[in-house]
Formats: C-alpha cells, structure tokens, sequence
C-alpha cells in the first residue's frame, strides 16, 4: 500500500517508475501498467522516488489496483503486463490512457505525450497531467 511504498521509497535517487517495476518492491507491476498508474496518479515517471510524498504515493497505490483490476477485467489473468501472443497488447490496449501513446494528445488535457527512457524502455507520460 501507499504507506509501504513511501517507507520504502525514502533515500531513494531511482526513478519512480523504475522503483515501483522493481520486484523487490511491487510484485508483477509491468511496462504497461506502471505508465498507467503513474498517468492516474499525476507523477512524472521520472521523479526520484524518494521525493514523492506519502500521499502521493497512496494516490499511486490506489492507481496501481484500480489499473490492474481493469486490465483482469479486459481479459487478462495474470498480474504480468497482459499481452497477445504477437507480444502486442490485448484488449486492454483500447483503454490505455499513455502507453504507446507519445506524440498523441493526452486523454485528460489533450498536451502531446512525451516519452522519457528508463533503462531499456521507453514510458510515455504527459508532461501537463504529471508532476
Ligand atoms: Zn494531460
């Protein structure tokens, strides 16, 4: 929970999206879903995660179930990024709100969508929505 994560988090220099893809930290937050929560949640997927505050990240878990509750709901069974055997999103995809979405209009505010790289992947985010 936001709790835990904010407990975790302090100290840390790594970007808050690597953080929370970390399995050390949250368990089976994939690519797609970890955009997902930081677009709901309004953080900028490469904040220092040890400068988020508490609320922020309670606002961030409470994202994080929403998004994978709807992504079981569109089909997928697993708690792993949910994807087709070509690799490419599933049904979910038609909800998603930034992921593969960069150079698009933002869902919310309608800005175009950046992306930023963490290690090896690309995360698209919105540099209006999140802070
Ligand atoms: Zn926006």
């Amino acid at each position: 929970d936001g709790d835990w994560l904010f407990a975790r988090s302090r100290g840390r220099k790594v970007a808050v999206k690597s953080f929370i893809m970390d399995n050390a930290t949250v368990v089976g937050v994939g690519n797609i879903y970890a955009q997902e929560s930081l677009f709901l949640a309004g953080i900028h997927p490469s904040r220092a995660a040890g400068r988020i505050s508490r609320e922020r990240y309670q606002r961030l878990a409470g994202a994080i179930k929403a998004v994978l509750a709807r992504a079981i709901e569109a089909g997928g069974t697993t708690l792993k990024d949910f994807t087709s055997a070509e690799g490419q999103p599933g049904y979910f995809a038609q909800s998603l709100s930034v992921y593969g979405r960069a150079g698009l209009p933002c869902p919310q505010c309608a800005s175009l969508l950046k992306a930023d790289r963490h290690g090896q992947r690309s995360t698209s985010y919105c540099p209006q929505c999140q802070r």
